[in-house]
């Protein structure tokens, strides 16, 4: 990953349930549950939580997710 930093951006952390276990997530650069173990990914244009990993494109923005 390139090193690219901007000062803007607060670092983004949220609180969110996992929507197996419905016990609150870490919430980080990767979202993990660990109860079940799984991690989450996130849009890299506007940082949305990606809970379906069939997901094509971002629920947010509409971005496509690689
Ligand atoms: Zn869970
Ligand atoms: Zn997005």
């Amino acid at each position: 990953m390139p090193a690219k930093r901007k000062k803007e951006a607060k670092p983004l952390v949220y609180r969110y349930n996992c929507p197996c276990c419905n016990e609150e997530m870490v919430i980080a650069e990767n979202p993990y549950c660990k109860v079940c173990k799984i991690s989450f990914g996130r849009c890299a244009n506007c940082g949305a939580l990606i809970m379906e990993e069939t997901l094509a494109v971002c629920h947010r923005c509409g971005q496509p997710l690689k």
